[in-house]
């Protein structure tokens, strides 16, 4: 399982696969990859996602 963040709301969820519309938003958009891959959050095994990844941009709202 790989572990999603929507670039536009933030919205972090995990899926085989990037879906269609964010189940957050419902908008059409772009996801990263926030997946954990390194020990410190519990490789890539675990299902984790990797907190340095995931920056809650609060700001970045208007
Ligand atoms: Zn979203």
């Amino acid at each position: 399982m790989t572990q999603w963040k929507c670039s536009t709301c933030g919205y972090t969820f995990t899926s085989d696969r990037i879906p269609d519309q964010c189940p957050s938003c419902d908008e059409r958009c772009s996801f990263a990859d926030v997946t954990c891959y390194v020990p410190e959050c519990g490789g890539s095994e675990s299902g984790n996602i990797d907190p340095r990844l995931v920056h809650t941009d609060r700001s970045k709202k208007t």
